[in-house]
């Protein structure tokens, strides 16, 4: 049914097409006249306008009245080096040739939907209703899912096709992050005339740095500073320190936890001292946890039957557009792709691996009709 040729060129078209953030225009333009050719309802949104972006989200629309709704979505941008790709194909892999990316994060997961769709509409097969959405400068911050309005569609599931890893897994665990700086505020003096008018920022620091959690603090959570900035000269008493903290939790209320203990720290100890302090760090994206049970993994579990490759689940450390859409209340999930060493020069992606991640497309669609 998966027409393997097509499937492999339409990839191809869009992967030579450099699309960094903000500048998806012309494979927005690219994906719009397919999405029409099959017969979906094609809007663009106006998502990139707020960030001076040239293009908005796609997005098309297979109607089934009556029946549940189901989201599927890849970001349109890559990072860079993305500007004249050159694929080469070699052994059953696709891959740049080397002075770029390849854009299979995430071209390959819009060329998956689309030919699943093609495959559902050539074979008159029971579908729900679908809502196709190619998003914008996911890679500079989940920018177009944040701005695109899913209330509007309410979808009872999203999948996003957006991990490295072999087809078969779905991503159920990712956390919820925190980040920034924390600028102890002293007093300088001359270290040697008079030390004693001085209030030294980097003992302030040190002292609350004795005080903190960091490193791995349990099983689910973590802390860092990973830099250190100050000083002015040798003899003069350090006024100003700047550290650069993160924290990451799989628990929200964890991370919150971790947060407070951190400013309380630093608060007190400062006060102690004489000293000021200003805490910038803030909550990024919210991470999100599915249980085994969860409706939309069962039938994530039988697509991976149906098509007869292992099902498994994993947790990742980063984000995507999953995490904005489950922090609007609607259940996605990320599924892995076979993109593999995305971000580099060396990326690939095997055929096989794009065959049997649209099957996989076209079997969810069959589950959920
Ligand atoms: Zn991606």
């Amino acid at each position: 049914m998966i027409n393997k040729e097509r499937l492999v060129e339409n990839f191809i078209n869009m992967a030579k097409i450099s699309s960094p953030s903000l500048k998806e225009r012309e494979v927005a333009d690219y994906i719009k006249k397919q999405l029409e050719e099959i017969g979906l309802e094609v809007i663009e949104d106006n998502a990139g306008e707020k960030f001076n972006g040239n293009a908005g989200n796609v997005i098309g629309i297979l109607r089934a009245p009556g029946k549940k709704k189901v989201l599927l979505s890849a970001h349109m941008d890559t990072v860079l080096p993305c500007d004249k790709v050159n694929p080469i194909i070699e052994n059953g892999i696709i891959k740049s040739d080397g002075t770029t990316v390849l854009g299979g994060d995430d071209k390959a997961g819009i060329a998956n939907i689309i030919e699943a769709i093609r495959v559902i509409k050539e074979n008159n097969i029971e579908h729900p209703e679908i809502i196709v959405v190619c998003s914008i400068a996911e890679e500079i911050g989940l920018l177009g899912a944040k701005e695109f309005n899913i209330e509007k569609y309410s979808p009872d599931y999203s999948f996003i096709l957006d991990s490295s890893g072999k087809p078969g897994a779905g991503i159920v665990q990712t956390p919820f992050s925190a980040k920034g700086t924390i600028k102890i505020i002293g007093k300088p003096a001359h270290a040697g005339i008079a030390p004693e008018n001085g209030i030294n920022a980097l003992t302030v620091a040190a002292h609350a740095i004795t005080k903190l959690r960091l490193g791995r603090i349990d099983s689910e959570t973590t802390s860092n500073i990973g830099m250190v900035r100050g000083g002015e000269a040798v003899n003069i008493v350090m006024p100003e320190v700047t550290l650069h903290y993160e924290a990451r939790s799989f628990s929200g209320e964890k991370l919150d936890n971790l947060l407070k203990e951190t400013n309380d720290i630093f608060e007190n100890i400062s006060k102690e001292f004489g000293a000021q302090f200003e805490n910038g760090v803030t909550k990024g994206y919210s991470g999100y946890h599915f249980n085994e049970d969860e409706e939309i993994l069962s039938y994530f579990k039988k697509a991976c039957e149906n098509v007869g490759i292992e099902y498994s689940t994993k947790s990742t450390g980063g984000g995507s557009d999953s995490n904005v859409y489950n922090e609007k209340g609607f259940k996605a999930l990320t599924l892995a792709i076979g993109m593999t060493k995305v971000h580099t020069k060396e990326e690939y992606i095997e055929i096989e691996d794009m065959v049997n991640t649209t099957k996989l497309v076209v079997e969810l669609l069959k589950e959920i009709a």
